[in-house]
């Protein structure tokens, strides 16, 4: 059996330079194939912008995970301008927006395209991750558990629909709900199915995402998970839920990381990384200083981002880009404008004394001590080293202590920025990380080749 796993990225590159005149911020889709004949489960996330728990899940399950048996497709930020202006809706609430819309709607277009890949033939149920408030509960309790509330529930519109498969929807979420609460301990966190009866005249019900679904005889299902629990918990439930959906459809996965709270939080913190203007500029922004200065930008030419994470946006702001991660301001890059020279491609550096060849725009881990081997013509220029009279520090064996801290890239003081220029002309930059005290390695972002699906 063939077995290939692929990603494909609707938008690797997002061009946000000329905010002006709206700038278009488009969902990705991520097509993760293992075999063509087995059930595909379409994941969307992100539908409101003020859903971490939604869509940081959707990202992971994009990111995180290998599927080895069936297939997973995920739209991981579907009302990305929403995520990352931390709106429920910039343009109204998106899922209210799939019975009926006005074709001047900002978000027609958005619209159009999500039901498309909804009415794809090849999709057997779609899920639509939420984060609701308090907790579901058949009989009101008090303020936060009963019928008032959404959290920690699977939602249905009716009972079933007529379909060749996976039409008995009511059965289904039961198995799912019996599943995921086998594993969960503590009672509060267990879920119910809430069947919402659309048909019978919820018609706010019959605007959204889920029931343009079932019109269209695609089961799907909301699932909820309580907006009173932390953004990495909440992806826990979505997770435990999502994984017993792929089980159920017999859809295999790997990944590698424990499904457990703390993982999930170090997996969504430290996904962070991003490359600008064709990996010119590379920096892991996880734990980013509030404001970066001297940003080497091209001069009058618009700003180019390359994330692993569909959840990382920069944003023309003034005299520079905001960066954003989700719901979280990551940091404020202060650009210093320069002409760009791409005649240097690979560096000779002596990291912590081992001869290396490096590629520019990777991070590399560091010990103790650098020194860049001279290349006539180029500059190298570690920013925050300084000594008198040095204008090109290659050459120059470096050390952490010889680094003025209050110039690093993380707060934590261990990511320094490493660049190199062709007289006035930035040629590229290494990210070096002096903080973890292991063997030196290198990585750099991973590079979208895929075709564009959409
Ligand atoms: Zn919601």
């Amino acid at each position: 059996m063939k077995i290939i796993a692929c990603i494909l990225l609707a938008f690797p590159l997002l061009a946000f330079a000329n905010a002006g005149s709206g700038p278009r911020f488009d969902f990705r889709l991520y097509k993760k194939e293992a075999t063509d004949t087995a059930p595909t489960i379409l994941i969307i996330g992100g539908i409101q912008g003020d859903e971490p728990g939604g869509f940081n899940a959707a990202a992971l399950l994009a990111t995180e995970y290998r599927i080895t048996k069936g297939n997973l497709w995920v739209v991981p930020n579907l009302n990305f301008e929403s995520i990352i202006k931390r709106s429920r809706g910039v343009h109204g609430d998106m899922n209210r927006k799939f019975s009926s819309l006005d074709r001047n709607d900002p978000e027609y277009e958005l619209v159009e395209k999500i039901k498309a890949i909804i009415q794809d033939e090849r999709i057997d149920i779609v899920l639509n991750l939420h984060d609701g408030s308090g907790f579901y509960r058949e009989k009101y309790v008090d303020r936060l558990h009963g019928p008032q509330r959404w959290g920690q529930s699977i939602i249905i519109d009716q009972e079933k629909i007529e379909t060749h498969r996976y039409g008995e929807l009511m059965a289904m979420a039961k198995r799912i709900k019996n599943a995921v609460n086998a594993v969960i301990d503590n009672e509060e966190s267990q879920y119910r199915v809430r069947n919402t009866r659309t048909r019978e005249g919820d018609v706010e019900m019959e605007k959204t995402l889920t029931y343009f679904s079932i019109r269209n005889r695609k089961p799907a299902f909301g699932l909820e998970v309580s907006k009173e629990y932390l953004t990495h918990e909440r992806v826990y439930y979505h997770l435990l839920s999502v994984e017993s959906f792929m089980r159920e459809l017999g859809i295999e996965f790997e990944r590698d990381f424990v499904l457990q709270k703390a993982s999930i939080k170090d997996k969504i913190d430290n996904n962070v990384k991003l490359s600008i203007n064709d990996g010119k500029i590379y920096l892991d922004v996880a734990n980013a200083r509030h404001r970066l200065g001297y940003v080497p930008l091209k001069k009058s030419a618009p700003v180019n981002i390359d994330a692993d994470s569909p959840l990382l946006a920069v944003l023309n702001d003034r005299n520079g880009y905001k960066v954003r991660y989700g719901n979280r301001h990551v940091t404020y890059l202060q650009p210093q404008y320069f002409d760009y020279d791409s005649s240097l491609e690979t560096v000779e550096i002596k990291v912590d004394g081992q001869p290396k060849t490096i590629r520019l725009g990777s991070l590399v881990e560091v010990r103790k001590s650098i020194l860049v081997d001279p290349v006539p013509g180029y500059r190298a220029n570690i920013i925050g080293f300084r000594k008198a009279g040095l204008k090109n520090e290659s050459g120059v064996l470096i050390r952490r202590e010889d680094i003025a801290s209050r110039f690093s890239v993380d707060r934590g003081a261990s990511l320094f920025r490493l660049e190199f220029y062709k007289d006035d002309k930035y040629c590229g930059m290494l990210l070096l990380n002096f903080g973890k005290n292991k063997t030196a390695k290198i990585s750099s972002l991973s590079r979208h080749s895929e075709p564009v699906v959409h």
